[in-house]
C-alpha cells in the first residue's frame, strides 16, 4: 500500500495540514488564518481552542479531499510557532487564559528587573538565550502572578503549561500525553540545553510548579498515537519548533550551514554540531534537533518583526490590500529616497535586544507617497537580516555605531539559503543580495518548515532510514546576485544604523 506522511504546521499567523508522498513530494496542503488579538500595546495573544479548531479544520479537509485512510498515514509530524505559552486544566482540558504569544512584550520589566539582579548570565550559561519577554518562562510566570484561573489550577495541581507542541500533541491524542519536543523545550528558558532537561534552579527563579511542565522527548520520538477522526492510531513521530524544522528542511546537517527564514518574523539559524558552543553576542544558542539519540545544537539571530511589517502596511495603516502588491509600489521608485522604517514594534531582536525601542519612520518630506512607505518597510526586513548576519560573524551593528567608526562590512557568508511567505517577494530578495553582497537563493517550495518535520517523522517511524537519503530530494531554487556597488551599499546600510539607533529605548 502506499504510505503518506502529514504534517501539522501551526505557525504565527496561520495553521497548515501538509500531505506528503513517501518520497517527500508535497501532494496537497490546507491552510487557514486565526485569530491574532492585541489587547493592549506591545500585548499579543492567541485562543488556544481557536488554533487547534483552525488546525483541525485545515487537517480534516485535507483527509478528505485526498480520501485518505488511517492505514495509509505512516506517520505524523507537527511544527509550530515557538516560545508561545498556552495554559490548560488537566481534568477538563480547556485553556485556563489566551495563549501569550511569543511577540508578547508584557513582561519586559521583569526582565529588566531580573537583570538588575545580576541574573542574566546565569540565564545565558544555563540556556544559551537571553534574558528577554520572547521566552516562555517569564510568560508563564505572569499567568501564574496574574490570571486568578491560572492561580488557582496551580494551587489545586490542575495546571499544565505547554508550548504548541504539547498543546497539538495534547488535543491530537484526545488527551492524553502531556509532553514537549526537545527543540522547543529549549526555547522556555527553563531547560538546561547542555542538559536537555529542565533546570531545577531556573524552575524555582521562575516560580513554576514543575509538575504543570511536560516530559521532554527527542524529536523523532513516539510523542503518542493519534485520536483524531479519520486518523485513529497513526503515530505522532516528528515534533520540531518551526525554525529548527526549517533549518532540517533546507537540509543544513552539516556544521557552519546556516539559512533564513522570512516569515513573521526572520530567523537565521547555523548549524554548529553535536557539541553545543556558547553563541557570539546578541545570538541565542539552541537545540537544533534529537535524532537518533544525537543532540545538534544550532546558533540563531532573531528579526522579530519581518513580513509582520507588511502585515501592519495592510491591516493596521491599509496602505495595501495585499503582500504581494508591496512588490511593485518598492519597485516603482528608483530609490529609497531617504525614508527609513524601523518596525520595532516588539522591541528589537539580534543584535540589540532592546525590549523597549518603538517602531520609526524617518526621512519623510512632502514629496514622500505610500510607495515610500511600503519600500522603506521591504528594506527593513533585509536590513534586518544584514543584521543577523553580522552578528554570525562576530561583529554587530550596534557596535559599530556607538564607536563611530564607518560601517566595516564583513559578511562572510558567500551563498544564503532562505524561504518563508516574504521570500516570494522579488524586489525583496534582489534588496537582500544587494544588501548583503551574497548570492540568496530561495527556495520555491515555501512549504520547507512543514517538509523539515515530514522529513523528521519519516526518520521516526522507519519509513527513511538515514538522514544522508534526504539529501537526494531536489527542491527548486530561485536565485538572486548581488549587482549594488559597494559604496551604495554602504550608505544605506549607514543611515539604517542611524535610524536604528533613534528608535532604541523609546517606551523606557
Ligand atoms: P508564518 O509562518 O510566520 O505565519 P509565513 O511564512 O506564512 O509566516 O509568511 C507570512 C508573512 O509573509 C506575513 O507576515 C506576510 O505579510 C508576509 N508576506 C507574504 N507574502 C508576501 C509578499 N509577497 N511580500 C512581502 N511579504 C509577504
Amino acid at each position: 500500500m502506499e504510505k503518506f506522511l502529514i504534517a501539522l504546521d501551526q505557525g504565527t499567523t496561520s495553521c497548515r495540514s501538509v500531505l506528503f508522498g513517501a518520497d517527500l513530494e508535497k501532494i496537497d496542503q490546507e491552510q487557514k488564518e486565526f485569530t491574532q488579538y492585541f489587547p493592549k500595546p506591545g500585548w499579543v495573544e492567541h485562543d488556544a481552542e481557536e488554533i487547534w479548531a483552525c488546525q483541525s479544520a485545515t487537517l480534516s479537509a485535507l483527509l478528505a479531499r485526498n480520501h485518505l485512510k488511517p492505514e495509509q498515514v505512516a506517520a505524523i509530524g507537527i511544527t509550530n510557532q515557538r516560545e508561545t505559552v498556552v495554559a490548560w486544566d488537566k481534568q477538563t482540558g480547556k485553556p485556563l487564559a489566551r495563549a501569550i504569544v511569543w511577540q508578547d512584550r508584557r513582561t519586559a520589566e521583569y526582565c529588566r528587573d531580573l537583570r538588575k539582579r545580576g541574573r542574566e548570565a546565569m540565564v545565558r550559561r544555563k540556556t544559551g538565550l537571553v534574558l528577554d519577554p520572547y521566552f516562555s518562562a517569564t510568560k508563564m510566570r505572569w499567568l501564574l502572578k496574574h490570571d486568578p484561573a491560572v492561580k488557582s489550577a496551580a494551587r489545586s495541581g490542575r495546571l499544565a503549561f505547554g508550548t504548541i507542541d504539547s498543546w497539538l500533541i495534547y488535543k491530537m491524542t484526545e488527551g492524553n500525553r502531556h509532553v514537549t519536543e526537545v527543540s522547543n523545550a529549549a526555547r522556555t528558558m527553563l531547560m538546561g540545553v547542555r542538559a536537555c532537561a529542565w533546570d531545577p534552579a531556573l524552575v524555582k527563579m521562575f516560580g513554576v510548579p514543575r509538575a504543570a511542565l511536560p516530559e521532554i522527548l527527542a524529536s523523532d520520538s513516539l510523542f503518542g498515537t493519534a485520536d483524531f477522526p479519520g486518523l485513529q492510531g497513526v503515530a505522532i513521530h516528528g515534533v520540531a519548533g518551526d525554525q529548527q524544522a526549517s533549518l532540517f528542511g533546507h537540509r543544513c546537517f552539516r556544521p557552519g550551514s546556516q539559512k533564513n527564514t522570512y516569515g513573521t518574523g526572520c530567523f537565521m539559524l547555523r548549524n554548529i554540531g553535536g557539541k553545543y558552543i556558547a553563541p557570539p553576542k546578541g545570538l541565542l544558542g539552541t537545540v537544533a534537533w534529537t535524532i537518533r539519540g544525537r543532540t545538534e545544537y544550532a546558533h540563531e539571530g532573531a528579526v522579530l518583526v519581518g513580513g509582520a511589517a507588511i502585515q501592519f502596511l495592510r491591516d493596521g495603516l491599509k496602505l495595501i490590500d495585499s503582500a504581494p502588491e508591496s512588490e511593485a509600489l518598492a519597485e516603482s521608485l528608483d530609490g529609497n529616497d531617504g525614508v527609513y522604517f524601523v518596525p520595532a514594534f516588539a522591541g528589537l531582536g539580534t543584535p540589540h535586544w532592546d525590549a523597549e525601542a518603538r517602531g520609526l519612520l524617518i526621512g519623510l518630506t512632502r514629496g514622500t507617497t505610500r510607495a515610500h512607505v511600503v519600500r522603506a518597510a521591504l528594506e527593513s526586513i533585509a536590513y534586518q537580516s544584514q543584521d543577523l548576519c553580522l552578528a554570525f560573524d562576530g561583529g554587530s551593528a550596534s557596535r559599530r555605531t556607538r564607536n563611530a567608526r564607518p560601517a566595516k562590512r564583513s559578511i562572510s557568508i558567500k551563498t544564503l539559503s532562505v524561504d518563508g511567505g516574504a521570500s516570494r517577494n522579488s524586489f525583496l530578495m534582489q534588496f537582500q543580495a544587494d544588501i548583503l553582497g551574497a548570492e540568496v537563493r530561495v527556495n520555491e517550495s515555501t512549504e520547507i518548515t512543514a517538509l523539515g518535520v515530514a522529513m523528521i517523522a519519516a526518520l521516526g517511524c522507519g519509513l527513511i532510514k538515514e538522514k544522508k537519503d534526504l539529501l537526494r530530494l531536489k527542491i527548486p531554487l530561485r536565485v538572486f546576485k548581488p549587482k549594488m556597488a559597494a559604496a551604495r551599499r554602504r550608505e544605506l546600510i549607514r543611515r539604517w544604523n542611524r535610524a536604528v539607533e533613534r528608535a532604541k529605548g523609546w517606551n523606557a
